[in-house]
């Protein structure tokens, strides 16, 4: 059904929109064979607090941003190849319902649905996108993902030493490798992961230690270690937490539009035999 919609023109015509509300702030999307498959809000866990992002699913690629003006502007736009996409289903938690994480080498993180239904058709989707691309390419799913983070305010002391307390001061840092919160001591050491950075990044005193071990086991493989273990890298410039520059969500930070009072069901084009516009699942359980 997807081979359908290929050359349709609903769906040239939709992905331009897609590229219109971007625009200059998001790159070409339009490409021989590309099929926008569906769209919505989704929660997405950042490191300060749950953002509503929007998020379209192509059948190669799945892009987000943030929501500058419902269904007219977005801007921050991220493009992750379905590829290097893996799915892990979240049990619901508190106020933390219908979510599930999207995994990659280079970043991982959690999203949430409005319902459960929601959930469930956003997951087959992606994995059926997954699913085709894979058995088109022949490749392999890539087996290492970048950690997930755990956000700040679920630490109020370090997740290593557990002693220290977090302050305007002792600002939180995130190890890469676990995405445990660490204080400024307990993640001194940066270690090279090459799925993530091609430079080395601050990790915990734990997972450095068990990253070392791992390094030296093949024997005539030299310590890819950039900074001596002998010496940690004092936190130097500004001594304060992850700094912008390495902090993947500041970016999310300059959210203008609250989007949470009302909200639209996503849209999946091409299900079933029904005529793709008026396929939107408006009769679906209401969200509210
Ligand atoms: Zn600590
Ligand atoms: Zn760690």
């Amino acid at each position: 059904m997807v081979d359908r919609l290929v050359n349709s023109e609903a769906n040239s015509r939709r992905i331009a929109m897609v590229e219109n509300c971007f625009g200059s702030s998001g790159q070409p999307l339009a490409e021989q064979g590309r099929v926008l498959v569906g769209e919505g809000v989704l929660t997405k866990m950042c490191r300060k607090k749950p953002k509503s992002r929007q998020f379209f699913l192509f059948n190669d690629i799945l892009v987000y941003g943030n929501i500058v003006i419902n269904k007219k502007k977005y801007n921050k736009q991220h493009v992750i190849p379905l590829e290097e996409v893996k799915l892990e289903s979240l049990k619901d938690e508190g106020y933390n319902r219908n979510g599930w994480l999207i995994r990659t080498a280079s970043k991982s993180f959690a999203v949430y649905a409005a319902t459960a239904t929601e959930k469930e058709e956003w997951m087959a989707h992606i994995e059926k996108c997954i699913e085709d691309l894979l058995r088109k390419s022949g490749k392999q799913p890539p087996s290492e993902h970048a950690a997930v983070w755990v956000p700040d305010n679920e630490a109020s002391i370090c997740m290593h030493c557990k002693k220290t307390q977090f302050t305007v001061l002792n600002r939180r840092h995130h190890c890469r490798k676990c995405g445990s919160v660490v204080c400024g001591p307990c993640s001194s050491k940066k270690f090279l992961l090459r799925g993530q950075s091609d430079k080395p990044l601050r990790v915990c005193l734990q997972c450095f230690d068990e990253l070392s071990k791992e390094r030296v086991r093949p024997p005539n493989q030299p310590q890819t270690l950039t900074n001596s273990p002998s010496k940690p890298v004092p936190d130097t410039a500004g001594s304060g937490g992850d700094s912008s520059a390495d902090d993947d969500d500041s970016e999310d930070d300059d959210e203008r539009v609250n989007t949470e009072e009302k909200h639209d069901e996503p849209k999946f084009y091409g299900d079933g035999e029904k005529t793709e516009e008026s396929n939107n699942h408006s009769s679906k359980e209401s969200a509210k």
